[in-house]
């Protein structure tokens, strides 16, 4: 073939593929994000005098960037994937307690990064993280591994359903192309049953299986209706058994890292692990991730490592929402967003945005779906208990201070400086005023740049029938969701 002939064709070849598709020539890291399902910040917080023991996510500390002031933009799995998603807030994505299915309003990050180039693969260990709830739209393949039985080998990390459905993925993977892997992990959410030895290894005593089958009993529908059934030593019992979950966790990263290190692809991958939310154990009377706001459910953890390990060790303390991981993959992959029209900013932008210092918010909207829990008389019978959470709820947070707005009036006001567990509410204390206006102004004007209030749900969510991600499923789905406390018993 003449010269002239060879280089028309390398430069077609170019010009039709581009450099970023030319076979063997695409340089982009892998971007592989695991989201530790239920984990909160404080379980997961890269200090080594953490109670938890974390040897393997501590090693990942040590190479990347732990993010201290993280919020998450909801207290519950799917408003919270559904950002992370589309680098929306709920009030634009949609994917709420109201309507529990993300629709096609927004472009996702699978879909987003596939046109782009990437292989995508989702692994999700989440009923709610699945096909019936609209979180698998853009992904090549779509692992539900709730559906595969863990087996008796299952205390194995390697064995672990998410792993295997790894080892398969990596097989098929198109070695020319860089892949977006993203993992859930179910394991912190209730009910919390670790197995052996990670409940020993948190427990400073021998927990028997009568006590975990007495734990287990308790559930958030029992709480709400009849606080006094779980004690302070029952909350007690069920973190000791949450913090077994966590390390259990850190052997399943350990394992996933040690999968990606024999095929050579750590090094030049970005990975993100975080979480969708976190859970209570009687924190501001509440019980797991419902009816509530507070900082106990919406900080979670974030550890990022870059290749090469830049920023290797670093802390970072200014305030970061969960969308905003949306625009970090998407600028290390070198793939643009539609018209920046997100609510997301690149954590490693090279010249910081100038709201770096921007109010974050969070929200948690009427809660049709946890209310689907309960005998559907339950609200007229118990509405001396259940009547004060029939509300919308939304935070922000700037300056140290953040507000808990309430549908129904019922503000909270904290100063997370002095008083990070929220402890004693500052609302209407004269010393805040101004802030506190300031902080509703924030909201409002989040509300209205986001399209404005949406009215609240007719009475269709009286009926207490089950629609978007909890209608119409299959039974293993049915089961696991009743067994997550997702549908009633
Ligand atoms: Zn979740």
């Amino acid at each position: 073939m003449p010269y002239a002939r060879v280089v028309l064709g390398f430069l077609l070849a170019i010009l039709t593929t581009g450099w970023g598709c030319m076979p063997g020539a695409d340089s982009r890291p892998n971007i592989v994000l695991i989201v530790l399902d239920t984990v909160r910040a404080d379980r997961m917080d890269c200090r080594s005098d953490n109670a938890v023991p974390t040897p393997r996510i501590d090693e990942l500390c040590a190479r990347g960037s732990y993010f201290e002031r993280v919020s998450s933009t909801s207290s519950w799995t799917l408003p919270a994937h559904a950002s992370l998603f589309t680098g929306l807030y709920p009030i634009r994505h949609g994917a709420t307690q109201e309507y529990t299915f993300l629709d096609e309003r927004a472009r996702t990050l699978a879909e987003l990064l596939g046109e782009g180039g990437y292989r995508t693969f989702g692994v999700s260990a989440n009923p709610v993280v699945s096909i019936q709830s609209g979180l698998a739209r853009g992904f090549d393949s779509f692992e539900e591994t709730w559906r595969v039985s863990a087996g008796p080998a299952s205390t194995r990390p390697e064995r672990h359903p998410n792993l295997l459905a790894l080892d398969e993925l990596l097989e098929y993977r198109d070695t020319r192309r860089p892949f977006f892997l993203f993992v859930n992990f179910i394991e912190a959410h209730g009910p919390n049953e670790p197995p052996e030895p990670y409940r020993s290894a948190v427990a400073r005593r021998r927990i028997d299986s009568r006590e975990i089958s007495e734990a287990r009993e308790h559930d958030a529908e029992h709480y709400y209706l009849d606080p006094a059934s779980v004690s302070e030593s029952d909350f007690t019992l069920l973190a000791t058994l949450y913090d077994g979950e966590v390390a259990q966790l850190d052997a399943l990263v350990g394992a996933l890292i040690d999968r990606l290190e024999a095929d050579g692809l750590l090094e030049d991958s970005v990975l993100i692990l975080t979480s969708d939310h976190g859970e209570n154990f009687g924190d501001h009377g509440h019980f797991r991730h419902v009816f509530s706001l507070h900082q106990s459910t919406v900080h979670v953890p974030l550890l990022v490592v870059l290749p090469d390990h830049a920023h290797a060790g670093e802390r970072r303390s200014d305030p970061v929402a969960l969308v905003d991981l949306f625009a970090t993959i998407l600028a290390a992959a070198g793939v643009v967003p539609p018209a920046s029209d997100n609510d997301a900013r690149d954590l490693f932008a090279a010249e910081p945005s100038v709201d770096a210092e921007r109010p974050v918010v969070a929200e948690y909207y009427f809660p049709a779906q946890a209310l689907s829990l309960f005998e559907p008389d339950a609200l007229v019978v118990h509405r001396d208990r259940l009547g004060r959470y029939l509300r919308r709820l939304r935070s922000i947070e700037s300056d140290g201070l953040r507000l808990i707005w309430s549908s129904d009036g019922a503000h909270e006001l904290y100063d997370l400086a002095a008083d990070p567990s929220e402890t004693r509410n500052l609302a209407g204390d004269p010393r805040f005023a101004a802030r506190e206006r300031e902080l509703h102004a924030g909201l409002e004007a989040f509300v209205a740049e986001s399209g404005g209030p949406r009215p609240l749900p007719g009475g269709a969510w009286r009926r207490g029938e089950p629609r978007g991600a909890f209608k119409d499923l299959d039974s293993e789905s049915a089961e696991l969701l009743r067994e997550l406390g997702y549908l009633p018993r």
